[in-house]
């Protein structure tokens, strides 16, 4: 079986977590800091501050900010649910901007949803490719609105020369699927000294020094015994992101110029990294998407539907998110037409050969 992802924690890692394990200090401390230091060096912000989880980055950034009740945040409808979650549990609203053919966040669409309310936009730099971070850094500037990337799937992805997380407050996560794993885990990164303190102060229970709480806070730290996993993996990110964007090259080699199926590329100027090969199967492909998804299965291929559907597309949001049907219509396409094949570091050049192979085959007469 060759799944849609797998986990390569790399040499080093059993040691790392033993060190910590026989120092006796399991919650945060020193390899925490080790762990935000090399996030700062990949994203080249002056902080990172590391936390519990993705969600938890995003809800965080958000505090930080003091977005709330009755404060839009302007984001995409084709993501992952935390993006959607993590603005609703602040109380802020959500508003939705369609996404391009990239599956990202359409600058073009910015200021039709533009109110007087506008605090934030927070693209999602869905599959690895960064959303037009220039485009929208400047729309937000000259609106005054803050900026919170989800980076959640995009560790080292770039937009000319930039990397991702960089451009407003960034949010990634270390959860067990993503490009640089810790179980459980998330960090922010920013270059703002006001921010990073808020972020700190909110992480521990709004305190700087025990027992003196400056704000209230949370408890959002994240383990030396989670940051000693991903440590070794950020030291080799460069290489495999590399094996991601080759094994990337590779399949779109192979799958090019079949009918109805769409694979993915990247605008000039920006990097993918590559945490899913994304293709979109339309209606004059020889079968449906979900159709092609059960010929891989049978040839022992695993796929992914990242996602089936507009994120606000589910009766528990109806209620809290006031969005238009049919206001959205690439994001719906997207989420009708989207296949997600095995792309991740682990693969051989046979896995490979037998994805091309397989889709090949279902496709062709
Ligand atoms: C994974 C993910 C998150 C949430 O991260 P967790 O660590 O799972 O909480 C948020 N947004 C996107 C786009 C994600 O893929």
């Amino acid at each position: 079986m060759i799944s849609v992802s797998s986990v390569d924690l790399g040499a080093g890692v059993e040691d790392l977590v033993l060190d910590v394990l026989r120092s006796g200090q399991l919650a945060q401390g020193p390899m925490v800091e080790r762990l935000e230091k090399q996030f700062c060096e990949l994203v080249g912000t002056e902080h990172a501050v590391a936390v519990s989880n993705g969600t938890v980055a995003l809800i965080a950034a958000l505090q930080a900010l003091e977005i709330g009740p009755g404060d839009e945040v302007i984001t995409s409808p084709f993501t992952f649910v935390a993006t959607l979650n993590a603005i609703l549990s602040v109380g802020a609203s959500p508003v939705f901007a369609d996404i391009d053919e990239y599956f990202l966040i359409d600058p073009s669409g910015l200021s039709a949803v533009l109110t007087g309310r506008t605090r934030a936009i927070l693209p999602v730099h869905l599959y690895g490719l960064p959303a037009a971070m220039a485009e929208i850094s400047a729309w937000a500037a000259a609106h005054d609105l803050a900026v919170v990337e989800d980076a959640a799937q995009a560790h080292g992805a770039s937009v000319g020369g930039r990397r991702a997380g960089s451009f407003g407050v960034g949010c990634f996560s270390l959860y067990a699927t993503k490009n640089v794993t810790t179980g459980e885990g998330g960090v922010l990164t920013t270059d703002s000294d006001a921010i990073a303190t808020r972020l700190r102060l909110l992480r521990s229970q709004g305190m700087q020094t025990r027992y003196k709480y400056e704000i209230q806070g949370f408890n959002y730290r994240l383990t030396d015994l989670q940051a000693a996993v991903g440590i070794p993996q950020l030291d080799r990110l460069a290489e495999t992101t590399a094996r991601r964007q080759r094994n990337a090259m590779v399949l779109t080699d192979g799958l090019e110029g079949i009918e109805g199926l769409h694979l993915p590329s990247s605008p000039a100027g920006r990097t993918h990294v590559f945490h899913q090969y994304t293709v979109r199967v339309d209606d004059s492909a020889r079968l449906s998407r979900d159709a092609l998804a059960d010929a891989l299965l049978q040839d022992g291929i695993g796929t992914g539907i990242y996602y089936p559907r507009a994120v606000y597309d589910y009766d528990c949001f109806r209620a809290a998110v006031p969005v238009f049907p049919g206001s959205h219509p690439i994001a719906e396409r997207a989420a009708k037409q989207v296949l997600s094949l095995p792309v991740h570091p682990s693969l051989s050049d046979g896995d490979l050969q037998s994805i091309v192979g397989s889709v090949g085959r279902a496709l062709h007469d």
